[in-house]
């Protein structure tokens, strides 16, 4: 079985979770229940780090991309004139813009800590611009760069890191 239709299966289950309603209910931003999707299923195979990029710790680590697949989906979904505001909609069409996204979605990820992704997302916005991966890439380097300098002091590294990754 490969990676991929482990992803399926799990997202097929996911979908059927009632709470994804509830969660996104007070968002304004209709798309935000396809882009969750769209992450639920590209999700199973990604390659995740043990250890935050910038800091190193091993604690409460989540994935950032570069390009923010919200505004990826939605400028996609504009241009092909899909409809993907209902639930078949988004089903439709989802293989299609992951397959057609490969490197935005898979490659140009980095994994955080929650303490470096909230930083970033401070100076960079809820949903960066497209255009500035590569700002995104030099500021993390320039942040990496300082903690190894020491000029951020670390994390204390505890016992019990290794769990509750995703
Ligand atoms: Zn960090
Ligand atoms: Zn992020």
């Amino acid at each position: 079985m490969t990676l991929a239709t482990c992803g399926a299966i799990i997202w097929e289950i996911k979908t059927e979770l009632p709470n994804f309603y509830g969660i996104m209910a007070k968002n304004t931003n209709n798309n935000r229940i396809p882009v969750k999707w769209v992450r639920d299923k590209a999700k199973a195979a990604y390659e995740k780090q043990s250890t935050c990029y910038i800091c190193g710790t091993s604690e409460d680590l989540e994935l950032h991309h570069l390009a923010s697949i919200t505004l990826l989906l939605n400028g996609w979904a504009d241009r092909k004139s899909y409809d993907i505001s209902t639930d078949e909609g988004i089903l439709a069409v989802r293989d299609e813009f992951i397959a057609e996204h490969h490197k935005e979605i898979y490659d140009d990820v980095y994994t955080f800590c929650n303490h470096h992704h909230v930083k970033l997302h401070g100076v960079y916005g809820k949903a960066p611009a497209l255009n500035s991966a590569d700002k995104q890439r030099r500021w993390i380097e320039i942040q990496k760069a300082k903690c190894e300098g020491g000029s951020e002091s670390k994390k204390s590294p505890t016992l019990s890191s290794f769990s509750d990754f995703y």
